[in-house]
Order: C-alpha cells, then sequence, then structure tokens
C-alpha cells in the first residue's frame, strides 16, 4: 500500500513544498528514508517508530520505504517527523485514506507521540497558505501563526489523536500590537547627549546609519540602544516579515509580534557566518535578526576585515545571498547600523581632560580599518563626549521622553514621503545650494559626502515640515559630517 502526505523543507526564509510519499511492502522489515534526507530527517525513523506504538498504533511488521520529493531538494530538520508517520498509518489503514488530501503536515515528534514545533514555523504556514492547504502542526505553534494572513490551522498535541480524525481548525491568534511598547532604554533615562539625542532622531526620521565616536563610558552603547524606542512599531507586514527570520533561527518571536523592532547587538568577535549567514544547514545571521531594526557593531574597528567586508553587500541590497552547492539561500537584511567606536586605540583622543597616548600612525591605522566603503554608508557622523558629572548630580541634564521624538519621526516620515518625492538636488534653495558648495571646497568634501549632506539635510527638512531643504538644514547636516577617518 502507498500513501502521500504533503510537507515543507526551509530554504532561506521560503518553505518549499515536499511530497512525503511511503510504500508499505510484504518483504524483510526495513525502514528506510531516500530523497537527500540529512541526519535530522534520518533520525526521523527512530521518533516515528517509537511514537506510533507509544500513541498504540502498529508500526508495521514489514517493508516500509518512505521518498522525499522532489528528490535534487535537500531536506531538513526534524518536520517530517509527522508527516512521515501520517504517511504510514495512511498506507498501512490505520487512518482513512483520503483524511489528508488538503493537509500540509509539519512538526517533530516526541518518544511519547506528542507533537512539537519545528523551527520556521512561519515559513512552513505562509507555503501551506500559498498552497491553499490546511497547516497541521503543533499546537503550541498556533500563539504565532496568527500572523499568517489567511491560514487554516488545525491544530494537534498528540499523534494519538488522529485515530478519532483529523483536528478540527484552531483560530490562530496573537496579542494586538502594544502601543506602550517597553523598551530596555528611553531616551530620559540618558542624561545629556542632546546633540546626539538629536542625531538619533534625524537617523531614525530618515533611515539612515549613525557612527558614534567617543572615548569608553561616554554613553555609546546607551544612545544605541534608545534608538529602538524612537522608531515608529512596525508594521503588520514588517511583523510578518522580521518574526519569519527569527522563527526560521528558533528564536523567540513573541516580542516581535507585540510590535518591536528588533535590536541586535553581536561581538566585534562574531564570525563572519554568524554575522551575514552561513553554515550547514544555513542560518540567518545577526543582521537579518536585525532586520526592521538595529543593528549595533560597538568597537566597529575591532571586527575583522572580513567581517566588514561581508556586511557592505547586505548594506547596500538590504538581502544576504549565500550561495550554496545545492542553490541559492537569501535571507532579508533591511537594518539601520549604528556603529560606535573609540577615536583611537586609547580611547582619550580629542578628550578634554585625559592625555591621549596614541603615535599618529596608530591613530590613522586605527580609524583606516573601517575602510571608505563601509564609512561611505555612514550618513551620520558624530562625537559623543562624556557628560559633565555636575550637570547629571544637578538633575539638569535629563530630557523628553522617547515617546515625544518618536511622534516627531512619525510626522517626519509622512511629510517625506507626501512632500520630498522629486529629484533630491532640485529641493536645494539657492541659499542652500551656496553654502553647500562654499563648504563643499573648505571641508574638501567627495562627490559622494556632498550627495549624503544633501540627503540627511532632506531629513532634516521633513523633520522641520519644509518641502524644501533650507540653509539651516544644509548647515545642521554639515555638522553630523564633523569627523572624517584620518
Ligand atoms: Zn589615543
Amino acid at each position: 500500500m502507498q500513501a502521500t502526505v504533503a510537507s515543507t523543507t526551509l530554504t532561506g526564509v521560503e518553505a518549499a513544498p515536499v511530497e512525503v510519499q511511503a510504500d508499505v511492502s510484504t518483504g524483510l522489515p526495513v525502514f528506510g528514508i531516500v530523497g537527500l534526507p540529512d541526519t535530522a530527517v534520518q533520525e526521523a525513523r527512530d521518533r516515528v517508530r517509537a511514537s506510533l506504538r507509544a500513541a498504540g498504533f502498529d508500526f508495521p511488521n514489514a517493508r516500509v520505504i518512505v521518498n522525499l520529493a522532489p528528490a535534487p531538494l535537500r531536506k531538513h530538520g526534524t518536520g517530517f517527523d509527522l508527516p512521515i508517520a501520517l504517511a504510514i498509518l495512511c498506507a498501512t489503514g490505520q487512518i482513512p485514506a483520503g483524511a489528508l488530501q488538503d493537509v500540509t503536515a509539519v512538526g517533530e515528534l516526541g518518544l511519547d507521540g506528542s507533537v512539537r514545533q519545528v523551527p520556521g514555523m512561519i515559513a512552513h504556514a505562509l507555503s501551506a497558505s500559498r498552497e491553499d492547504r490546511d497547516l497541521l502542526g503543533p499546537s503550541d505553534a498556533s500563539g504565532l501563526l496568527g500572523v499568517v494572513p489567511g491560514l487554516r490551522f488545525r491544530a494537534i498535541s498528540s499523534i494519538a489523536s488522529v485515530r478519532a480524525g483529523l483536528p478540527q481548525y484552531r483560530s490562530a491568534c496573537i496579542s494586538a500590537p502594544t502601543s506602550d511598547r517597553v523598551h530596555q532604554v528611553d531616551l530620559s533615562d540618558i542624561s545629556g547627549h542632546a546633540s546626539a539625542k538629536r542625531a538619533l532622531e534625524i537617523a531614525a526620521a530618515g533611515g539612515h546609519h549613525v557612527l558614534l565616536i567617543g572615548p569608553p563610558g561616554s554613553g555609546k552603547t546607551m544612545l544605541a540602544r534608545a534608538m529602538c524606542s524612537i522608531l515608529p512599531g512596525l508594521t503588520d507586514t514588517e511583523r510578518l516579515e522580521t518574526a519569519l527570520v527569527h522563527s526560521v533561527a528558533g528564536l523567540d518571536t513573541s516580542a516581535v509580534l507585540e510590535g518591536q523592532r528588533p535590536f541586535r547587538a553581536p561581538h566585534h568577535s562574531c564570525s563572519t557566518a554568524g554575522l551575514v549567514g552561513g553554515g550547514s544547514p544555513p542560518r540567518p545571521g545577526e543582521i537579518s535578526l536585525a532586520h526592521n531594526g538595529v543593528l549595533f557593531l560597538d568597537e566597529l574597528p575591532e571586527f575583522g576585515p572580513a567581517s566588514l567586508q561581508a556586511l557592505r553587500q547586505p548594506l547596500e541590497e538590504g538581502v544576504v545571498t549565500l550561495v550554496r552547492a545545492f542553490g541559492t539561500v537569501r535571507y532579508p537584511a533591511r537594518v539601520t547600523v549604528i556603529a560606535a567606536m573609540n577615536p583611537c586605540p586609547c580611547g582619550y583622543s580629542g578628550d578634554p581632560v585625559r592625555p591621549c597616548t596614541c603615535t599618529a600612525g596608530a591613530v590613522s591605522r586605527y580609524t583606516g580599518r573601517i575602510g571608505g566603503p563601509l564609512y561611505d554608508r555612514m550618513d551620520v557622523c558624530i562625537r559623543v563626549d562624556r557628560v559633565d558629572p555636575g550637570a547629571i548630580l544637578d538633575g539638569t541634564a535629563t530630557g523628553e521622553e522617547s515617546t515625544v521624538a518618536r511622534d516627531r519621526v512619525i510626522a517626519a516620515r509622512q511629510t517625506a514621503d507626501v512632500c520630498h518625492r522629486g529629484a533630491l538636488r532640485s529641493m536645494l534653495t539657492p541659499g542652500a545650494r551656496g553654502l553647500l558648495e562654499a563648504a563643499a571646497r573648505t571641508m574638501n568634501l567627495s562627490g559622494r559626502a556632498v550627495t549624503r549632506v544633501v540627503r540627511v539635510g532632506r531629513t532634516i527638512a521633513s523633520l522641520d515640515s519644509a518641502s524644501s531643504i533650507e540653509e539651516s538644514h544644509v548647515s545642521e547636516a554639515l555638522g553630523l559630517r564633523s569627523w572624517e577617518p584620518s
């Protein structure tokens, strides 16, 4: 007897349909799985056999061959346990043939017959929904599958329950995004740093990458952490995209499903694969886990040259492309980068109190490590100095709360959408243009640097609800380019 059950396997953040075919025939008792399975799929044999027996079904004392089609596609993970078990039950007549016709089944089996989640449940659900099929999957996934539009979900907690027929539909639901989101750091938690906070607000409004330069202990990390609190909450589409990546990586998706933008802060010793994705089976890297959120790169020059090089393409294209022997894998990677660094190896170059002990050569070697092309992507570069302790003790150095700044960011983004649709250069007023030309000569700005100043100037204009870029906007934008690597 033969039976077929539909399932899916992950390729990047997508799940591709796979047919699980079981053939049970008389002969020496064997249980084989063919069709390019990885080790985890091969181990399904033990889990399927044990769970069927635990659930009170018969495991056939016969020749059992399971084929996963299409054969050229590599099959990953433990999600094939459930469809393999169901195909065997169908092929041996223990559940009615045809019961699984419109169903895509994904789930890992415990030895006791329980059905468990696997990484990428959202991707599997999207694939089932695209094929207009019901998803039969673990009950505890219903909390995250509400994010998938139009999904018909049949929840199953134990393989034993299919004896009484397939489970009924369960409405997968998630909590609505909360408006008063709790962030780790609020702007009002940070004393002083008025100009740095303003720079973050500009970056948030325009989606610019930021480079913070300052001595150790000046509060660069706190400022980076506060960035998420002034960005607007995730839209429904962004929520789905980001939850999808986190689900594929096997991470908790609850914060993302509540609308929080991800904040990822990989250590500089992180491998290139850890940063941009890789491995076998491929896994998304930190830059993709930060998709639609903030990627914080502290101690930027300490990252390996290969890692910094690997960041360039995803920052340009918003997507990571990994070429593998069995095909190309893509992960989304649209992020706001906040990078931080000391101004020199000792950290105190330009500090008003502590003297710098570095030679000029050591400083230029240090800052040279980040490289021109990456530096060119940092639209906003500012110096962050330590806050005067007196001001902290007086309590005069705290500022407004993040929600106030976030409202301005949201309004600026709306202004940009409505008013700033024309060519960038045509938005400059004659006065602003004259100022920029003069500054470009005296500051010796490159063509690319001039474009960046205009781009940031446009964002500042949008914060000002202005439809053209005026002198004051250019002058503030020039101030956000006050540091150049030597
Ligand atoms: Zn120094």
